[in-house]
């Protein structure tokens, strides 16, 4: 049998199979298993060569039950719709599990931002806000940032969107700049939120964490931020990888002075002292912990067997195909799911929302603390449900958002 690759359909395999176990009625799958609107849009950008290109972006709800949606905004050359509706359904997951006011959303450009001057890359940013102004707004619809955008092209989705409504509406997007009403922490708060996860999840299974090697998969946002976090806590971190390739010293790498390379350089490969590995040598490497912060996909039925850490975390959305998952477990090796394990980001948005509605801002240690409390309590739930029910870390992350957002459903009488 050919193993399932459409995000969309594993989400809703996933879904089906919760409702199942937590015996919720059918019309709770029939509600979930499809986003509640999604707009595709055609992006005219007149390039430096004078030449016009037409880009195709999507924004997807997939469900705004229990607050507006939320989640990024992807630039790639690889988005596709089926992508788009599967990432916006796991955005109400990891809202649901960390138990913040929201629902999910997300979206997508294809386009290759590394082939786009400063210049193309504003104006298509400028375009896809203008495309799908009318989805979009603080109490509505919140962007943010996911593969390949960041904070600039945040800056200018928020300066869009306030020039079309005539006021400054800083609520409208989060990963923001500072400047422009961002907030202290955010950068950092995927990478730091799955820290928080491999702390707590490093106790549960009795791994010491000092020395423990960890191998990262991913260099951007989420990957660096969680190689930083994760050498504090005393762990080794001795692989890290880019789109490009992957890096390997036994002895440990200095996350910092690898991110510097990689700035300077473009690429972490060629870091003194390292040995280049592949990517999927990277996925293979024994060692403690693996970080898969990339993209999806990467762990499948194909490799999953070679995997040998102890502790996977997944820091990128959908890096386990459903198949490999099975076999990881099997494996005995525990698995932290993407929506717990990088559920920091959104939860630092949603500070960054909040002090934007209240025009108050905090301090970066209380950002930081609010986090960690957020991030081990819902450890902890999806731990307890875990054992309570014998299911894998998965299957109870989804059990633990799942039913918070069926009593939602049946609260507000949708079924
Ligand atoms: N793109 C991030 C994610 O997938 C962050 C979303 C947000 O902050 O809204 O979780």
């Amino acid at each position: 049998m050919t193993e399932e690759l459409s995000p969309l359909k594993n989400v809703q395999k996933q879904i089906k199979n919760v409702c199942e176990k937590l015996g919720l009625e059918d019309s709770i799958y029939e509600i979930l298993k499809e986003p509640e609107r999604v707009l595709e849009v055609s992006i005219p950008v007149k390039m430096d060569d004078g030449t016009v290109q037409t880009f195709t972006g999507y924004r997807a709800h997939h469900s705004t039950i229990l607050g507006p949606a939320k989640g990024g905004v992807r630039f790639h050359p690889n988005v596709t719709l089926d992508e788009v509706k599967a990432l916006s359904a796991w955005m109400t997951f990891k809202c649901g599990v960390v138990g913040i006011p929201y629902g999910g959303g997300k979206g997508g450009v294809i386009c290759n931002p590394k082939e786009l001057s400063r210049n193309e890359l504003e104006k298509l940013s400028r375009g896809y806000i203008r495309a799908i102004y009318t989805m979009i707004g603080p109490d509505k619809d919140i962007p943010a940032p996911d593969v390949y955008t960041n904070a600039q092209v945040m800056a200018w989705f928020m300066d869009e969107y306030s020039l079309l409504k005539g006021y400054n509406s800083p609520g409208v997007v989060t990963g923001k700049p500072i400047r422009l009403g961002g907030s202290l922490g955010r950068a950092a708060a995927t990478g730091n939120g799955c820290t928080f996860v491999v702390r707590e999840a490093a106790k549960k299974i009795g791994l010491e964490i000092n020395n423990a090697t960890v191998a990262v998969q991913g260099c951007g946002n989420v990957g660096g931020s969680a190689a930083r976090g994760i050498e504090r806590l005393g762990a080794k971190v001795v692989a890290m990888s880019d789109s490009k390739g992957g890096i390997y010293n036994p002895d440990g790498l200095d996350p910092n002075a690898v991110l510097e390379y990689k700035k300077e350089k473009g690429s972490v490969l060629g870091f003194p002292g390292s040995r280049e590995i592949t990517n999927e040598e990277l996925l293979q490497l024994e060692v403690d912990i693996l970080v898969p912060a990339a993209l999806e996909n990467v762990i499948t039925g194909k490799n999953a067997a070679d995997i040998k850490a102890k502790l996977v975390v997944e820091g990128a959305n959908g890096p386990t195909t459903l198949e490999a998952n099975d076999i990881l477990v099997e494996k005995g090796i525990f698995v932290v799911p993407d929506i717990l394990a990088n559920a920091g980001g959104v939860t630092v948005s949603y500070f960054e929302w909040v002090q934007n509605l209240m025009n108050f801002y905090w301090t970066e240690e209380e950002i930081n603390s609010k986090l960690e409390n957020i991030m081990t309590k819902a450890f902890e739930e999806v731990y307890d449900m875990h054992n309570k029910f014998n299911v894998n870390m998965r299957d109870a992350a989804y059990m633990v958002s799942i039913q918070r957002v069926a009593e939602a459903i049946k609260l507000r009488g949708w079924v």
